[in-house]
Order: C-alpha cells, then structure tokens, then sequence
C-alpha cells in the first residue's frame, strides 16, 4: 500500500511529524494555537483528500477483485452447469435407450414364453393322446390275452381227450400186432402232445403278458427248484441215457427272490430242451455259483450244459423271439414250439435277471440263468463288512513274503468266500495252488499275484464306487 502513497501526501505526513516534534512540551500556549493550527490546517486537509482517494483507490481495486472473483465463479458454475446438463441429457438418452432395449427384451421374451406355452400344450395334447392310445391298446392286449387264452382252453380240454382216449387205444391194442395201427396211433399221440404244448406254452405267454409287473416277495431256493424240474424230466431223460449232475458248494445258498412256479417253467424248459438236443448216452451238467455284476449286486447263476447239437451262431440272438428255431434243430426234425426259450426270457425279465447262451454247432450249448440274490438281514451286515474284507486281502497278498503268500491267499480266499466274493475268493484260492505249483519260479507266481492284485483292486474300485453312489 506504501508504494501507492502520493509524494504530496507524504510530504504532508512529514510536515505533520515535524510539527509534532516542534511542538513544546506540556500544555500548549494560547497564543502558539493559531499558528498550529494553520499549519496542522494543510497537511490535515491534504491527508484527508489522500486518504479518501486512497480509500476509494483501495475500495475500487477491492471491488475490481470482487468483480473477478465472482466472474470466475460465474464462469465455474456455468462450466459446471454444462457438464450437468451434458450429464443429465447422456442419462436421459441412456434411460431412453434401456427403456427401449428393455422393452425389446419383455417382447421377446413374452414371445419365448408363448411359444414355449404354446409347445407345452401342443406336449399336453401329445401326451393326452399317447395315453387314450395306450389305454386302447392295453384294451387291445386284454382283448387278445382273453381271446388266446379263451381259445386255448377251448381247445385243450378237446386236446386232453384225444390224448386220454389214444392212451385208452393204445391199452385195448396189443402191440406188435399191427405194425400200420401201431404207427399211426403214434403219430396221432406225438401230434396231439405237441399241440397240447403249444396250448399251454400259448397260454403261460398270455398269462404272463397280462400280469402288471409286482415286486416279488417269496424266497425261493434254486437247488430245490433244480432239483424238482430234474425230477420231473427223469424218464426222459432215462430213456436216452443221459446223466444229470448238480455241482453247487454245499456250504452257500442259493436263494433267490421270486416265484417259485415261473422259477420251475425256467428251469423245466431250459433242462428239457437240454434233453431234447442231446445225443444218447451225453450228459448235462449243471453248475451254480453266486456271483456280483458289474454294480457288485449279488446274483446266483445257473448254468445248464448239454453235449447236444449246438446253436449256428448267428442265430443265437434271434433264440428268445416267439416261435423262433434254429435251423439245425428244424433240419433234425427235433419237435417243438419255439416258444419255450421266450417264456424263460419273459420269466427272468420279470425277476430283474438275465439269461446267456453260449453254443457251438455240433458240441454242445450252455444257457446261463443269473438271478438276483436273496439278501438276509445277517447277510445284510456281511455285505457291509466285504470292503473292508477286501482291503484287508489286497494289502495281505501285496505285502506277503514269498514263503507265506501260499498260506496267506488261502486264509485270504476264505474269507472273501465268506463275505459273499466267492469268485475273488476262488480266484485268491486259485493263486494259492498256483504258488504251490510254481515255487521254483518267482517270476511266475509274481506275475500270477499281480493278475490277481488287479482283479481284487477292480472290485474294490466298484465297491467304492457303489458305496458313494
Ligand atoms: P422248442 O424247443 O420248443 O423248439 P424253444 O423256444 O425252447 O422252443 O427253443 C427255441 C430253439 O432254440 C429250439 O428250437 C432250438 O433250435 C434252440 N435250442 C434251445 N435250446 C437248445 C439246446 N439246448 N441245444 C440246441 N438248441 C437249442
């Protein structure tokens, strides 16, 4: 502020302090008051005009600043305004745009929903009519089982006494006499039986067509059954000279869950028709196992083997259709329905099982029965117990010095046997004889311990497997 002081208003301020420090001490004189103040006068007059160009200098610069100040402000605000209303029209355009975007998106989607609607219906009415149709077709079969078996009855009670008066005939005729009669009384006996067949194997078929699929309850014991439809095809059997045997470990069970009746027709056809494709003086054996499908469920298996004419390969897949035979059989002028092997297909569907034909042409065929197992409330708490059984196995064999792994795979076979692995455990008991009979060579029993190893190890990964499922 100094720099803008006028040099007149300075010249004034010094007189003003010389006058000051001209002035005497203590009271000033009457007569000394006039000349102050003619002097004090000029420069008091002169201070004043410079101080108020000095204020109004100051107030003007003051305002001058004020002025910018504001002009900066008004020049931020306006700055300010603009980005806002750039702000305001970007998000009204947004909003604009994502209504529309979003109205897009309910049309198409209100779209998606109509045609998916419009789809379900068009599934209701598919379905609505799948089901009349059903339901018709069930008529249908109903219609067609009654009338099958209808006409069967009628025609067996006829058949019944045809063969019942041919036995009569055959009684009142002695034999030898009349070699013509005799072959023609023959004929019509044979005939008569093969229809008789037909009928009843027409009419099991029926009922089983007929019957809705029921959870079966009854416990049946497969050796018994065995047992009794061997009984019952004794006398053909006898007649040819063919020797059945039943090889089972007297030691298991082999209990299954189904009906015992439809189990008998399984086993009644499959043995007769071993009988009636084997040559005289053959044999049939038949062999039982318990065994674990690929899920490690427990199944017993029968497997009936004959010495008889076999199956041409190619027609293995077509032996459970209805009234299918094979061409060597039909060739052999064998009798029969072609019905039998359709009933056993249909039986063990209906018990959850699975039937297995192996055959060769001219050396014999084997037909495998498995059936789901049994499982008692002890052989429940056995089966739980088997992982870990197992386990147990697979490290005793792995870890077992050469001069006990014998003894080792025996305890080991055992105990897998007990714990329902039977063919892990004659697998484990198998290599126990190996050992014996290879004990001079290491390499050998190694190489045969690690086949077994990674039997056991397979089943084990399946347990695992189904104890996560
Ligand atoms: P059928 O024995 O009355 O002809 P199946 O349905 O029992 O009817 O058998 C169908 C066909 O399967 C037989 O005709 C035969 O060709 C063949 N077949 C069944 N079992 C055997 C068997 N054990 N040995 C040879 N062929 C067999």
């Amino acid at each position: 502020m100094g720099a803008r002081l006028d040099p007149q208003f300075l010249a004034a301020l010094r007189l003003s302090d010389k006058l000051l420090a001209q002035s005497p001490d203590g009271l000033l004189p009457e007569s000394g008051r006039d000349a102050i103040k003619a002097d004090a006068q000029t420069f008091l007059t002169e201070i004043l005009g410079q101080s108020r160009s000095l204020v109004v200098a100051y107030q003007q610069e003051l305002d001058q600043h004020l002025v910018a100040v504001a002009e900066k402000r008004r020049a931020e605000s306006l700055r300010n305004l603009s980005l806002l209303s750039s702000l305001i029209i970007l998000t009204s355009i947004f909003i604009v745009w994502g209504g529309f975007r979003f109205r897009r998106q309910i049309r198409k989607t209100q779209a998606y929903i109509d045609s998916e609607l419009e789809a379900l219906e068009a599934s209701r009415l598919e379905l609505v009519e799948a089901n009349t149709t059903v339901r018709t077709l069930e008529q249908l079969n109903e219609s067609k089982n009654d009338f099958i078996s209808t006409v069967n009855h009628e025609l067996r009670t006829p058949l019944t006494s045809i063969i019942g008066y041919v036995d009569l005939l055959k009684s009142e005729i002695e034999p030898g006499v009349n070699a013509r009669v005799d072959s023609m009384i023959d004929v019509v006996d044979k005939n008569a039986l093969v229809l008789l067949n037909l009928v009843e194997s027409i009419l099991s078929l029926s009922k089983l067509d007929s019957k809705p699929p029921q959870p079966f309850v009854e416990e049946v014991n497969l050796i018994t059954t065995v047992e009794k439809a061997k009984y019952v095809l004794t006398p053909q059997a006898t007649a040819a000279n063919i020797k059945i045997t039943l090889d089972f470990n007297p030691d298991n069970d082999y209990l299954v869950i189904g009906d015992a009746n439809q189990l008998s027709q399984v086993f009644v056809n499959l043995i007769s028709n071993a009988v009636k494709f084997s040559p005289q003086n053959s044999a049939i054996s038949i062999r039982f196992s318990r065994i674990l499908n690929e899920e490690m469920e427990n199944f017993v298996s029968v497997a009936i083997s004959d010495q008889g004419i076999g199956i041409p390969e190619k027609e293995i897949p077509e032996l459970f259709h209805r009234f299918f035979r094979a061409s060597n059989a039909v060739n052999k002028q064998v009798v029969g329905t072609g019905l039998g092997l359709a009933i056993v297909a249909k039986i063990v569907e209906m018990h959850a099982g699975a039937i297995l034909v192996e055959s060769k042409e001219g050396h014999g065929s084997t037909f495998k029965v498995n059936l789901p197992a049994f499982i008692s409330p002890i052989d429940e708490v056995i089966l739980e117990k088997r992982a870990e059984v197992l386990k147990r196995a697979i490290a005793a064999i792995k870890a077992a010095e050469l001069r006990e792994l014998k003894a080792v795979c025996h305890e080991m076979g055992g105990a897998l046997g007990i714990y329902g692995l039977d063919e892990l455990g004659a697998q484990v008991l198998q290599l126990s004889r190996d050992v014996e009979t290879h004990r001079s060579n290491a390499s050998k029993v190694s190489e045969l311990r690690l086949q077994v190893l990674s039997s056991l190890e397979k089943a084990d990964e399946r347990l695992s497997k189904q104890g996560k499922s």
